[in-house]
């Protein structure tokens, strides 16, 4: 039984070989994926909604697989860079954000200038901060 297993993971590792296989794209197309398929069981009770739904998963499925399996790593590479372009800052922002809900100690305020946060101890009453990065002023109760 064991002799199988090993067989199946070398003949699909020998076929995954020179392919693009699992990246940052391929993952959030499964997220996307999962979410479509998860809207449609929970929300869509129409027929023409339904088979609208059903395209959206086999279109996020056929761009998932065929990513995966492709082998020309150089489109891959580039699109996936392109993903993560536009990706990498909404995770920074989101990260951030729970980051501060988490943080019971400080306020945040946005400079309305240069949109820069700054960080004040919490508790402090009314006060006027001044931007760090562009001098502005900034009026808040912490
Ligand atoms: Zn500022």
């Amino acid at each position: 039984m064991r002799n199988v297993f090993y067989r199946v993971s070398c003949a699909l590792a020998r076929f995954m070989y020179g392919r693009n296989g699992s990246d940052q794209l391929n993952v959030a197309l499964l997220v996307v994926y999962l979410f479509i398929c998860l809207l449609r069981a929970l929300f869509i009770h129409s027929v023409a909604a339904a088979a609208f739904f059903n395209i959206l998963t086999l279109l996020t499925a056929a761009a998932l697989l065929l990513r995966m399996f492709s082998r020309n790593l150089d489109r891959r590479r580039a699109e996936n860079a392109r993903f993560l372009s536009w990706w990498s800052p909404v995770r920074r922002r989101l990260n951030g954000l729970r980051q501060r809900s988490r943080d019971r100690d400080h306020k945040y305020f946005t400079c309305k200038n240069c949109k820069t946060v700054c960080r004040v101890p919490a508790g402090k009453g009314k006060i006027e901060i001044t931007c760090p990065k562009c001098g502005g002023k900034i009026i808040g109760r912490s």
